[in-house]
């Protein structure tokens, strides 16, 4: 048994059960107490003295072992960050079925079983970001806790950010940008990640600011207004505009950008206009126009220089620099800092430089997406989109940043050429498997028969991501030789049934009718929910003549309702929908009636509607109708 605080005694009962004895010493919120009881063996490591512990199941210790390697590295690098060590007598978390991601329960953090990783699953992502953003929640969230929910994003954005900034210190910069500050930039609510007040405050003013916050509020509820007054006590800056314009009001600048170049003074000048408006159909308050440090990055032949300016707020300002020769580069907000539209036009070939040359990461990106769209625009002269797509081939093949790579894998996706093929198949040997599984994925598209053999070699594949993608692409070239290299895939065994759920997908993209029997077998309740679903959706494609198809499928769609297995569920449902028998109705409205869980409701009502639009297109029509 596992519990909060400290484990003081454990007593052996004549009736055969067990008392245990557990202490907390410190104030906290009720909603951080939990006990979780289970087989457990527990993986123990310590940071200064304090155990951290993760307890997993048995016959999982080796994954569980290499899952959980970098916590005691987590606790030390928080207990350093924040100034404060970590706060209780032990840090542990919890593996538990059924559970959905995580909860910080004080000092005993309860996690989904799901993100206990073999090493092959490790290649493709750890469970890092799950972990760190549960032990930053042991400062952020119970050691000072949210005064009511309004005041819950501080709970939140700081076990966000602190996860971001795990990333940064155990990926790096790049990491960071890409997955922290880019994953999350439509949600406001994280935005602390993107590290607007840092930058507003500086380092050294952001880090006393939170150690300070900290240390104040310890083992207290706090609100908004008190985070601010502690910000204001460690470095003396008032915060009102600040919260005001980013927290307590809605909206986001919308800068347009336009530069230009003097040479005869050697001046750049950028023109910044705000073009924002206040929304009518929102009762809250809007910020208007804002004020804001912002950094711009100006690339010469020579090398890049990064210019901090601050925008007023007003409509339209102007700032001039001198620059020696016209600059090749322009990137307004280095690092995009900040949350905000941004418009800038600029010359196919200035987006193609910065796509390749620019040092910020977030300039590459931004380049590419422009670019991205100017190919796919229609009024884009062809020869025009022949250089964007051998642009972004070059940045696929040559950039340092594993990110960049895979979203210039992504960018390919719909082109066309020899040098973009080449590109993509040089690509499927990249050395991050994310890179490989993309530029497969991408190459699938193409559903060319002439790719079988890139595809079989993948399927030899470490990462479970590139053999998924490889399974897929092969079942999309409806290669009959594709048959065998995925049923081999069938013959081993592997964590969570990776390589069968992905062998069945291959199966079922590839409909070959041969297929149906082990689709059958693999269907059969004893099987994992994930290889049933699969198989089912193999069934769906191979089997609309078979008899014994159409009642299988639905009495899979009725037990996944209870207890809800949602793969089982959504796969079994679209099978309904692919066969095409109207008797499928009938079943999906009697699953809606033992549905307990509200949240598949919406998915079912739209399936409903998908099958009988489906039977009503194919039903011969009634004489007299
Ligand atoms: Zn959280």
């Amino acid at each position: 048994m596992i519990s909060n605080g400290k484990l003081l005694t454990t007593k052996e009962n004549k009736d055969n059960t067990r008392t245990f004895d557990w202490k907390i010493e410190q104030p906290h919120a009720t909603y951080l107490t939990s006990i979780v009881i289970g087989e457990y063996t527990a993986i123990e490591s310590n940071y200064a003295g304090i155990p951290v512990i993760s307890y997993v199941y048995p016959d999982q210790l080796t994954e569980g072992r290499l899952t959980t390697s970098r916590l005691p590295e987590m606790v030390k690098f928080f207990s350093e960050k924040t100034g404060v060590k970590y706060p209780y007598a032990k840090y542990a978390q919890t593996m538990t079925r059924d559970f959905g991601g995580g909860m910080e329960n004080i000092s005993a953090t309860t996690q989904t079983d799901n993100m206990i990783h073999d090493a092959r699953t490790e290649l493709d992502q750890t469970s890092d970001g799950l972990q760190s953003h549960e032990l930053a929640h042991q400062w952020f969230g119970d050691y000072v806790t949210c005064r009511s929910w309004a005041d819950i994003w501080l709970n939140e954005s700081f076990a966000t950010y602190f996860q971001a900034m795990w990333d940064e210190h155990s990926l790096g910069h790049d990491d960071f940008l890409y997955r922290d500050v880019r994953g999350n930039q439509d949600t406001y609510y994280r935005d602390w990640a993107r590290g607007l007040l840092r930058k507003t405050l500086g380092e050294e003013n952001w880090w006393r600011a939170i150690n300070h916050y900290l240390t104040k509020y310890a083992h207290q509820p706090v609100s908004t207004e008190q985070f601010r007054i502690a910000i204001e006590e460690a470095t003396g800056q008032s915060m009102d505009s600040f919260f005001d314009q980013w927290l307590y009001r809605m909206g986001h600048p919308v800068f347009r950008v336009t530069q230009t170049y003097d040479p005869a003074p050697k001046t750049l000048t950028l023109k910044i206009k705000q073009e924002q408006k206040p929304d009518s159909n929102y009762a809250y308050p809007q910020a208007t126009l804002f004020q804001t440090p912002v950094e711009i990055e100006i690339g010469t032949a020579s090398g890049a220089r990064v210019e901090r300016v601050i925008i007023e707020p007003k409509e339209e300002q102007s700032f001039t620099f001198q620059v020696d020769a016209e600059p090749q580069l322009v990137n307004f907000d280095y690092g995009d800092t900040l949350i905000k539209e941004l418009h800038f036009d600029k010359p196919t070939n200035a987006l193609i430089y910065q796509l390749n040359r620019d040092e910020d990461v977030m300039g590459r990106m931004w380049a590419l997406g422009q670019l991205s769209e100017r190919r796919k625009d229609k009024s884009t002269a062809a020869a025009e989109k022949e250089l964007i797509a051998k642009s972004i081939a070059t940045s696929l093949a040559q950039d340092k940043f594993w990110g960049m790579r895979f979203e210039d894998a992504a960018a390919l996706q719909d082109a066309t050429g020899d040098a973009v093929k080449t590109a993509l198949l040089a690509a499927t040997k990249d050395k991050n498997p994310r890179v490989r599984a993309r530029a497969i994925q991408a190459l699938g598209a193409l559903k060319d028969p002439t790719l079988v053999t890139a595809y079989q070699d993948a399927l030899d594949d470490e990462s479970y991501g590139v053999i998924r993608a490889a399974t897929e692409a092969l079942g999309q070239t409806k290669s009959s030789s594709g048959y065998d290299s995925l049923m081999k895939l069938l013959d081993t065994s592997s964590w969570r049934d990776n390589l069968h759920v992905a062998g069945l997908n291959g199966l079922a993209a590839l409909g070959d009718s041969r297929s149906l029997d082990i689709a059958l077998k693999y269907s059969a309740s004893g099987n994992s929910g994930q290889v049933q679903a699969a198989a089912i959706t193999v069934l769906a494609a191979v089997g609309k003549n078979d008899p014994r198809v159409f009642p299988l499928i639905s009495e899979a769609l009725l037990k996944s309702v209870s207890p809800f297995n949602a793969a089982l569920f959504g796969a079994s449902g679209r099978a309904l929908v692919e066969l095409g028998d109207p008797r499928g109705v009938e079943v999906l409205e009697q699953a809606n009636q033992k549905l307990i869980s509200p949240r598949a409701r919406p998915l079912l009502q739209q399936l409903v509607e998908q099958l009988k639009q489906k039977t009503q297109a194919a039903a011969p029509k009634t004489p007299g109708e």
